[in-house]
């Protein structure tokens, strides 16, 4: 279906720099930065573009942080659960996330 490759990765470095010399400041500048990219943005596909880079910065921070791949998948598979829990998904969604939770218990 997907791998790790399609997932958010993690960047050592970037236009400003190797992303290990960030301050915490640094990263929460810089996902600033980037959310102002995608209110500024002009299209549809440029704003997905700039909300993925949030991403992408946050993922980074994470992983700045010590959150290696399998860390940020228990950590994603604990914010999901506790959003579907509050009610917060779409029933989609939830279905989807009940599906693989069924699964990983027959596992
Ligand atoms: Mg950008």
């Amino acid at each position: 279906m997907y791998d790790s490759n399609d997932l958010p990765c993690p960047v050592i470095r970037d236009s400003k720099g190797y992303v290990s010399e960030y301050t915490e400041l640094d990263w929460a500048y810089r996902v600033r930065e980037e959310l102002d990219e995608a209110l500024a943005a002009k299209t549809f596909g440029n704003r997905a573009e700039e909300i993925a880079d949030a991403i992408t910065v946050c993922v980074s921070w994470l992983n700045a942080l010590g959150f290696d791949e399998q860390d940020r998948i228990d950590l994603f598979r604990e914010i999901n659960k506790k959003n579907r829990d509050r009610g917060y998904m779409e029933v989609f969604s939830d279905e989807l996330c009940k599906a693989d939770e069924a699964q990983q218990g027959e596992a």
